[in-house]
Formats: structure tokens, sequence, C-alpha cells
């Protein structure tokens, strides 16, 4: 069966859209996320506006501050600042990749973690390892959330997590393996958590044998046909969360793959996510969610 996250992604938009519109009755300020892009990396630029769009079609208002890719380490740190200080605003990202001569690290943890929605703060990937209240990354929190919405249960499974990044692998590996006490607002918790977890990574030994005792792998490696179906077994979960570019004849000159041999593994799989139309989705949405999230929190201080 496939893991539809453009669908469900649809329907959370649906419950965010119900949720402005709730506050909005209540005379209340629409939520508010800005987002902070430097230099003009297409990619990025991309990105930023499907976020910006995002927020326009539930409500959620939206700002973006472009910056110029010379501006230096101390400029960013006072726009950071002044974002952490200006109380109009609920929840504020950096994009990434930042221009080299600015340290991702030094800007992330300047960050105010109760307005880091892209969850990336220590403050926050420390309170996540802990079970606290926090502000989880979008990609972790969509697939989580995809997991709950298809009432596919992780306790006691052996869950196997291809990629150990600080955005994807280590935070998903956390959630799974954590008793299920650290629920997210607004989303089933119940039957999350509990798991058994495996992380693989480029030096791992025989990542083919330590696959097939999986019950659920989750692929975040950025390497097209990684997980091939040899490397299963039947009835396996599997969540691809891979963006790979494979060029192509068609006018764009590419196309999109995951990590997973799709057209092999699918047949042996339970469930199964396609790229694109899986994992992305849900991550924008998490994005949104981690928005309304933030802004609630303002609300209780
Ligand atoms: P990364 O690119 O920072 O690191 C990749 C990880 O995979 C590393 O930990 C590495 O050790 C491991 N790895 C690579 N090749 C391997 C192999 N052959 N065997 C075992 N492990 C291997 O990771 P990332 O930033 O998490 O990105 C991973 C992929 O997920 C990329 O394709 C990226 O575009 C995609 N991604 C998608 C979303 C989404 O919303 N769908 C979000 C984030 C990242």
């Amino acid at each position: 069966m496939i893991l539809d996250g453009k669908q469900i992604s649809q329907t959370i938009r649906a419950e965010i859209r119900e949720e402005v519109q709730i506050l909005k009755a209540k005379g209340l300020r629409a939520p508010k996320l800005a987002v902070v892009i430097v230099g003009n990396n297409p990619a990025s630029e991309t990105y930023v506006a499907n976020k910006i769009k995002a927020c326009e079609e539930v409500g959620i208002a939206s700002e973006r501050i472009a910056l110029e890719a010379d501006i230096s380490e101390e400029q960013l740190l006072d726009e950071v600042k002044r974002l952490n200080n200006d109380p109009s605003v609920d929840g504020f990202i950096v994009q990434l990749p930042l221009p080299e001569h600015i340290s991702e690290t030094t800007i992330m943890s300047a960050i105010d973690y109760r307005k880091d929605v892209d969850g990336l703060t220590p403050e926050n990937v420390g309170r996540t390892v802990q079970g606290l209240p926090s502000l989880v990354s979008a990609t972790p929190r969509g697939i989580r959330e995809l997991l709950a919405r298809y009432d596919i249960r992780t306790e006691g499974k052996h869950v196997v997590v291809i990629g150990r990044s600080n955005i994807v692998g280590k935070p998903i590996a956390m959630l799974l393996m954590q008793r299920p006490y650290l629920s997210l607002p607004g989303m089933s918790a119940a039957s999350l958590g509990d798991a058994t977890v495996t992380v693989c990574h480029s030096k791992t030994r025989d990542l083919a044998a330590i696959c097939r005792t999986a019950d659920i792998i989750i692929v975040a490696a950025g390497s097209p046909k990684l997980l091939t179906a040899d490397m299963v077994k039947e009835g396996v979960v599997v969540i691809d969360v891979g963006i790979n570019r494979v060029e192509d004849d068609s006018p764009r000159g590419y196309h999109l793959v995951g990590d997973v041999d799709f057209e092999n593994v699918a047949p042996k799989a339970s469930f199964i996510t396609p790229v694109p139309g899986g994992v992305g989705p849900m991550t924008i949405v998490s994005l949104l969610q981690n928005t309304l999230q933030a802004f609630s929190q303002t609300l209780k201080s």
C-alpha cells in the first residue's frame, strides 16, 4: 500500500486552515513565520517560495527576508536577534545552506529555541532527546505523522534508519526509540515510539543483512536505488526520504527519485512511500504545524 504523503498533507493543511480561522474568529492575530534567505541559491529560492506559498494557503502570515550573499556573520546574527525579539514573529527559519564565510552552527545556536520551527537549535535537539516539549525538525516530524495517520505501530518493532544526519537520521531514530511520552500537539502519538532502532551509515558493514531484519526501514542517504528488493523482508514498511535528481530527456532535463528501488521493493512492502509525493509534502506541512505550535507557546507565556 502506498503511503500517500500528498493526500495526508492536504488533509493536515485543511486542519491547520481551520485552526487558524478559529484563532482569527476569537479576535487573535494569525500565527506568523519569517523565512531568512541569504544569497540566491536557486534550490533555496524554490524551497523558500514553497514555504511562503504553503503559509498563504492556510492563512499563516509570512515574511521573506532576503539578505545579500556577502552579508557578514555579525549582520546575520543581528537579524536573528531582531527576529528573536520581534513579538509579531512566532517562528522563523534561516534557510540552509549559508555562504561559506558564515558558520551555520553559530547562527543556529543563536535562534531562540521557542521560535526555532526548523527544530535545529542545540536546545531543541537536547529537549527532544530528553523527551521535553520541543519543536521537532520538519522531516522527522512529518515521517512520524505519516506513520501515525496510517496507524502503523512502532512499539517493539525493529526500525532500521539509513543515514545519520542532524536533520533526518539522528532525530527520527531518537523519536522512534523514545517512550511515547513525547506527544506533539495535534497528533496522535499513542502508537509511536518504543521501537528498537538501528542506525546505519556509510561505514556500516553488511547493510543488506541488517535491513533484512527490519520491520520498518527509513532511508535518508541521498543515494538512488540504495535499498533493493533483496535487502528487505516480506511485509516491510519503507519510508524513502531521499530526493535525487536523475538526468533525462524531458524538457526539465531531470526527474526526481528516492533512495529506494521502488519498482522492485514495492511488491514486497506492506507500506511504502513514493518519491515524489511521500515524505516531501509532509516536511512542508510539519513546518506549518511547528509554526502553530510556536504560536500557541507564545499565547501560554
Ligand atoms: P546527508 O546527505 O547529510 O547524509 C547522508 C547520510 O547517509 C550520511 O549519514 C551517510 O553516512 C549515509 N549514507 C550515504 N550513503 C550510504 C550508503 N551507501 N550506505 C549507508 N549509509 C549511507 O543526509 P540528509 O541531509 O538527511 O539527506 C538525505 C537525503 O534525504 C537526501 O537525498 C536529501 O535530499 C533528502 N532529504 C529529503 C527531505 C524531504 O523533505 N523529503 C528532507 C531532508 C533531506
